[in-house]
C-alpha cells in the first residue's frame, strides 16, 4: 500500500517536495504538471475530428489519426434540448488501449482511448456549449463500417 502524508508525498517524476498539482490529488510539481500537459496536448493534437453529418440537433464525426490515412472511429452526438448524448465507435485499426506517451517514472498511464475523450470533450462538447453530457465508447470488430445506401 502506498503511504500517504504530508511529507511522503514526492513528485512522482521528479521527486522533490515541493508537489501542488492536480489539484486534490497532488502528486507532482507545477514544472512536471506542465510538462505532462504539454505533452498529452502534442499527443491530443494527432487526433483529428472531422464533420462529415450537421443537423440541427445532431452531428456526425469521423475520427482521424496522424499516422493514418483512413479514420479510426467516429462520433455521434445527439441534442435531446437538455443532454448531450455522445457515442462514440472505435475501429480495430487503432492502437486504442496502447500508452499514448511515457515519462520516466510517470505512475499514471493514459491510453489514446482516453485522450481521445479529451479531445471530443474540447472539440465537441465545448463548442456545443457544454453542459451535462453521456457517452458511450463502443468498439467495432470490423475494420472499416459496412456502407449501405438506399431509397424507396
Ligand atoms: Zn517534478
Amino acid at each position: 500500500m502506498a503511504r500517504k502524508s504530508a511529507e511522503s508525498v514526492r513528485c512522482a517524476l521528479c521527486g522533490t517536495k515541493d508537489v501542488s498539482e492536480p489539484r486534490g490529488d497532488e502528486r507532482y510539481c507545477r514544472d512536471c504538471w506542465d510538462k505532462k500537459i504539454a505533452v498529452e496536448d502534442i499527443v491530443a493534437r494527432e487526433f483529428t475530428l472531422k464533420r462529415y453529418i450537421r443537423a440541427h440537433s445532431a452531428e456526425k464525426y469521423l475520427v482521424y489519426h496522424a499516422t493514418q490515412k483512413r479514420p479510426i472511429g467516429q462520433v455521434q452526438v445527439i441534442d435531446d434540448g437538455y443532454d448531450l448524448f455522445l457515442t462514440v465507435l472505435l475501429y480495430p485499426s487503432f492502437v486504442w488501449d496502447d500508452q499514448a506517451y511515457h515519462l520516466e517514472n510517470d505512475p499514471e498511464h493514459r491510453t489514446y482511448a482516453e485522450i481521445l475523450v479529451d479531445v471530443i470533450a474540447a472539440d465537441v462538447i465545448e463548442p456545443w456549449g457544454g453542459g451535462k453530457w453521456h457517452l458511450e465508447v463502443f468498439r467495432s470488430i470490423g475494420v472499416d463500417p459496412e456502407e449501405w445506401n438506399g431509397e424507396m
